[in-house]
């Protein structure tokens, strides 16, 4: 579907009778390096993708909630705020009513709200379409009831949105960086504090081409092992009497490590601690001006995630396998894991040879064809009209 600025604005009228009050627009994410370190405190780094969720909305006064989805095979769903309870609905719409909910919750006066949406972040691949959604959702509803909240306060609206009204238990990345991602650069955010900087990262300006490769494998088993993952860090916090593992020095690894008996919480303090340091190192060698450097530490990341936190699964290895093989510079899997993407980082001339290695790397194993495309940062949440 279209998420052409005019076309969701005319499709709105369509839908409701009248012209948009505004359009605003939200992108997904793709997390350069820092995996599964948000629920220990530790530090991300995400940046903004073109794909991105468009909202065309006007207030209402009459405490009427209608949505609209252009990407979902239904009419419009009409909703009270008022009637707004967490996890009563368990469809697309509880994304934008637990963003209305939240607000709400936390005194906004949300009166009603008409809203359309259409959105290019594909559902499901690990790219964030959930929060690109929520804070589209959000960002409209500041604006047009003069809420003058910053980006990071609707990031933390909308991840409590998602976690209490959706009921999925995520972090604070994936909001963030779509409410603050910047053109041109990688949010290093510190999820204890929610401190941010900008980092450059300008993959043209240098000849490199940064591909995201979806696997198109979906996991069902993804949430229950999240949550073990999350229970075996906070035990491993535990056990070494530290709030998170955030907490840990990677000095202190190898003597931290020694204090631990299980050999699986063991994995998983290594994979958070040295995940830890691969952000620290990718700031300084971007801000130092040298993005090849961080080839290597991508393909480090991989490794952890894979044989530490054990979270990759035989697509997402064989993309990394395949590009390093293949002369990519670093790769790795993002998001989650369990399916989802991996990305790629490639000098400009290697994207055809990379992207045909992998695909006939798929086809030879009897995989289902993945889809690949090359990941500009792009900016964050914004008004678009
Ligand atoms: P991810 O955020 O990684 O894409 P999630 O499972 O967190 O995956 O969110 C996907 C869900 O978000 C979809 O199942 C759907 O309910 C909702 N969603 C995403 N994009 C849209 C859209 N354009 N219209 C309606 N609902 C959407
Ligand atoms: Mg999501």
């Amino acid at each position: 579907m279209s998420t052409d600025t005019s076309a969701v604005a005319e499709r709105f009228t369509q839908l409701y009778g009248s012209e948009p009050e505004g359009v605003w627009a939200a992108p997904g994410r793709v997390n350069l390096i820092g995996e599964h370190t948000d629920y220990n405190d530790g530090f991300v780094m995400p940046f903004a993708l073109p794909h991105k969720a468009v909202a065309a909305v006007s207030p209402r006064t009459d405490g009427l909630l209608r949505l609209h989805s252009d990407d979902v095979d239904a009419g419009v769903t009409e909703l009270r705020v008022a009637d707004l309870t967490p996890e009563s609905d368990r469809g697309w719409t509880a994304y934008p009513s637990g963003v209305v909910w939240a607000l709400r919750e936390a005194g906004h006066e949300i009166t009603g709200a008409d809203i359309h949406l259409a959105s290019t972040v594909p559902a499901g691949a690990g790219l964030s379409s959930s929060a690109a959604l929520e804070v589209v959702v959000a960002l409209a509803l500041n604006d047009l009831f003069g809420l003058g909240l910053r980006g990071w306060q609707l990031a933390r609206l909308c991840q409590r949105a998602e976690n209490v009204y959706v009921g999925a238990p995520v972090g604070i990345m994936d909001q963030t960086a779509s409410a603050c991602c910047e053109e041109g650069h990688a949010l290093f955010l510190d999820t204890r504090d929610l401190a941010q900087r900008q980092i450059p990262f300008d993959l043209a300006a240098e000849g490199l081409r940064l591909l995201v490769v979806d696997t198109q494998v979906k996991h069902s088993h993804s949430e229950g092992e999240y949550g073990k993952r999350r229970a075996g860090c906070e035990r491993g916090a535990a056990l070494l009497g530290v709030d998170a593992l955030r907490d840990i020095a990677y000095e202190d690894l190898d003597a931290s490590l020694a204090r631990i008996d299980d050999e699986e919480i063991r994995r998983l303090v290594r994979h958070v601690v040295t995940e830890d340091e691969r952000v620290e190192r990718v700031v300084t060698l971007l801000e130092e001006g040298d993005p090849r450097a961080i080839g290597p530490v991508l393909y480090a990341g991989h490794a952890s995630l894979r044989d530490d936190f054990k979270v990759s699964c035989p697509e997402l290895d064989l993309v990394v396998e395949t590009a390093s093989d293949n002369d990519a510079l670093g790769a790795r899997m993002t998001g989650g894991g369990f399916g989802g993407s991996a990305i790629v980082l490639v000098e400009a001339e290697d994207v055809e040879p990379v992207t045909k290695a992998v695909e006939a790397a798929f086809a030879a194993a009897g995989f289902t064809a993945p889809r690949t495309f090359e990941a500009v940062p792009s900016a964050g949440a914004r008004r678009l009209r």
